[in-house]
Parts: C-alpha cells; structure tokens; sequence
C-alpha cells in the first residue's frame, strides 16, 4: 500500500498565559533553542511527515519565518498561517488552508497529524504509531493510561465518582485523521457556532469534536510518558531534565 501524505498542523498560537512570562512560551528557551523548534525538528526528521503547517498568533507570523523557519532551516513548513481566539479556531484555520490547496496538492486525500506545538517530545516511534493506527481506523489520538487515580467532582469540590483506572487515559497529540472526516467535523462545529445550538465550549482537542459531531470512533495510541505538554513553569524543569536525561542515555 502506497503511503498517503501526511500534513503535520503544529499549533503555537496559544496566549500561554499560565506560563506567567513576559515571552510567549512557544518562543522560550530550552537548552538555546526555542521551546517551538523541538516538535518541528522532530516533523521535519520524520519518515511519516510530508509537509507542515505552523500556526501562531497574526503578530508573530514574520518572527517566526526569519528567527525559527528559516534559521533552522525547516524545509517541511510550507506556511506559516495566523490561529484564532481558542485552540480549535487555530485548527480550523490551519484546516481551511488545507482545503484552499494553496500551500498542499489540492487532491490531498491524505492524512492530518494535529499537533500542540508545546509538546517538545514528540518522537518518530509515536508517529509511526499513529500513522499504523489511522491507516486501520481513520480517527487516532496518543495518550497514556493514568498513573494516578482519578475522580469526577461536583461544582462544590466533592468527589462523586471514581472511573475505573485502567480504562482511563489522558490525552496527548498527535491527533490524527482522514483529512475529510477531521475538516467534516470541524465545519460541523462552526457551522453549530454560528447557529448558536452549541458554543464550542469546553472543547479541548480534535477528537471531542470527531466523536460529537460524527459518529466515527476515536482509537487510543500510545504515545509517551515524556510527551508532555509544557504549560506552566514547573514543566520546564520537568523539560530540561527530559533533555538531560536523553542526551546522557544517547
Ligand atoms: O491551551 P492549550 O494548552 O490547550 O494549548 C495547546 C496548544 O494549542 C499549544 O501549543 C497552543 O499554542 C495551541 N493553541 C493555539 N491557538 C489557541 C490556543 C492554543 O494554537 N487559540
């Protein structure tokens, strides 16, 4: 079987504002190198990666082609496109160019890899993973299972449940789909916006918008313990001792 082409959206148009720093995270320093570089060094390396679209806020867009594009010589980003208020609005976007076939083959059938540009460790054994995985079932994101006993409050902080922990996973990127089945959904959730039956809220990755807006399962992959997404100051400790850690076990 021919392999399909496969369009990595890396996202780094978030605020991050619970990083409490005066420099947006995606561009923070992370052993000399910024924070957004690590997941695309990793896109452009990759055997299962075809090209890339990065999406960062409208400000940063010429920044981010001169200081880290073209700097690090990232052949694999085709374009670099603004994102939108909430993280699905800059999937959205980054979708719409697809569709627009500007930056793609216009006949691209293939495969989108949707990935938060937050997460510095993404490695090509997961995107192996998740292209075998999509090729099967269309629809996979990569997660870990729960190393920690989880529990479903209620608004007044009381625990109300306890879901059974080997069934549950926390999510990860990749997210990974049919590029008809992913844009279907998400021109669905628009479409529910703007006619305000739903607002959109809540929704935190893409396959919350497959799973409500089609009736297409969602399958699990493995991703990685060390896939962490770096949100607040502690994760970047946790980061640079992920890379120290690495580099000493090369
Ligand atoms: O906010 P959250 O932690 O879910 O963000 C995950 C990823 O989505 C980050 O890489 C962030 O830069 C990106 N994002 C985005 N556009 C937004 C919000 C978040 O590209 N409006």
């Amino acid at each position: 079987m021919n392999k399909r082409r496969c369009t990595a959206i890396v996202l780094a148009a978030g605020s991050g504002s619970r990083m409490k720093s005066d420099v947006a995270k995606q561009y923070m320093l992370l052993r000399g190198r910024p924070l957004i570089w690590y997941a695309l060094q990793a896109v452009e390396e990759s055997s299962v990666i075809d090209d890339c679209i990065l999406v960062t806020g409208a400000e940063d867009i010429s920044y981010v082609k001169e200081e880290i594009v073209a700097r690090y010589g990232l052949r694999k980003v085709t374009a670099v496109i603004a994102g939108g208020k909430e993280r699905y609005d800059s999937v959205y976007n980054a979708l719409q160019a697809i569709a627009d076939g500007d930056m793609t083959n216009p006949e691209h059938n293939g495969y989108v890899f949707i990935h938060d540009g937050a997460r510095p460790f993404l490695t090509e054994e997961i995107l192996k993973r998740c292209l075998a995985e999509v090729e099967k079932t269309g629809a996979c994101v990569a997660g870990m299972p729960v190393k920690d006993t989880i529990k479903i409050a209620d608004s007044d902080g009381y625990a109300v449940q306890t879901p059974e922990r080997s069934l549950v996973w926390q999510i990860q990127t990749p997210q990974v789909f049919e590029i008809p089945l992913i844009t279907a959904a998400y021109e669905s959730l628009m479409q529910s916006r703007d006619r305000q039956t739903a607002d959109g809220q809540g929704i935190t990755d893409d396959a919350m918008v497959v799973e409500r807006f089609t009736g297409h399962r969602v399958k699990l992959v493995q991703g990685s313990y060390e896939n962490i997404k770096i949100t607040t100051p502690e994760d970047l400790v946790i980061a640079e001792a992920l890379l120290q850690h690495n580099e000493l076990s090369e």
